[in-house]
């Protein structure tokens, strides 16, 4: 499928759902980053609330019981820590957010969410802050369009659950670059699975790259654009600010050249080696403003 360029203006999907708890650093740095937004850090960039995933979709991602459980708090507490009905909205409006990103790319050629806590989500489980794969239904939502998607998932840790929900799927091709092997998947063919666990930082930007080339020929792009690479967010030492800037612009390039509608996701990025809240959000505006150029 033909698609269009990227348009201006570049809508990402946020709705104040999405923050539900401070205490919880996955859901509530967005927040954070949609006030840099909405203060012009970024200009020109529109924040549009989504629709709230639905029970139908939830079930074409994970199974009958854990839907039944999530959505009743039958689980006693989700991934990210607890159950509560507001930690229940954040997450269906940050699922809904990837659905509704895979439209508006559709549309102007790229879009975004402020999404976090998708990518350990598996389809009977969640784990490591991830309740709901929103990434594996941004993947099926996008191939009643085109025929073959690929995610591209660069947090620091491996996206085991949209593996486990996805790696039978002949028409989605995963590229899993991580510095950490938690979560950690095995892929089951060559030629739709690339996946990498770098322990290097001099080694990061040419593995983004192989794994870029591994995604030639798909139709739409999900990118999961974890900062929790970054040395001081929880990741590798060595991989600097610099890097990931020098990342988010290859992988934006790539989607643009190739005239491939791209989304993203926040994904994973933390206080864990001392910075602010706010300083993890200046980590994702990056990927913001590589959206936007
Ligand atoms: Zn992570």
């Amino acid at each position: 499928m033909n698609t269009s360029n990227f348009k201006h203006p570049l809508r990402i999907f946020y709705s104040d759902d999405y923050a539900v708890d401070e205490r919880l650093e996955t859901v509530s740095k967005s927040k954070l980053l949609a006030e840099m937004i909405t203060a012009g850090a970024v200009p020109g960039v529109e924040l549009v609330a989504p629709k709230l995933a639905t029970k139908a979709e939830l079930l074409r991602i994970h199974s009958l019981e854990y839907v039944h459980n999530v959505l009743t708090g039958g689980l006693k507490y989700l991934a990210a820590g607890f159950w509560s009905k507001e930690l229940l909205q954040s997450i269906l409006a940050t699922t809904g957010g990837m659905r509704d990103a895979v439209f508006e790319a559709f549309r102007n050629g790229r879009s975004g969410s402020l999404s976090s806590g998708l990518h350990h989500a598996s389809t009977n489980n969640g784990k490591g802050f991830c309740t709901l794969n929103g990434l594996a239904l941004a993947a099926l939502v996008a191939l009643e369009k085109v025929g073959e998607v690929g995610i591209l998932d660069l947090d620091a840790h491996c996206g085991g659950g949209t593996a486990d929900i996805l790696k039978k799927n002949k028409k989605v091709r995963l590229a899993d670059v991580s510095v950490c092997s938690y979560d950690a998947w095995t892929p089951i063919a060559k030629s739709r699975h690339f996946f990498e666990v770098v322990d290097r930082p001099g080694r990061y930007i040419a593995k983004v790259r192989e794994a870029l080339k591994a995604l030639e020929g798909v139709e739409f792009l999900i990118y999961n654009a974890g900062m929790d690479t970054h040395e001081k967010a929880g990741g590798l030492d060595g991989i600097t600010l610099d890097i990931i800037k020098e990342r988010e612009a290859l992988v934006v390039e790539w989607a643009r050249e190739r005239n491939v509608p791209i989304i993203f996701a926040l994904a994973g990025g933390y206080m864990w080696s001392g910075l602010t809240l706010k300083e993890v959000a200046e980590l994702h505006l990056e990927t913001v403003k590589a959206f936007n150029s």
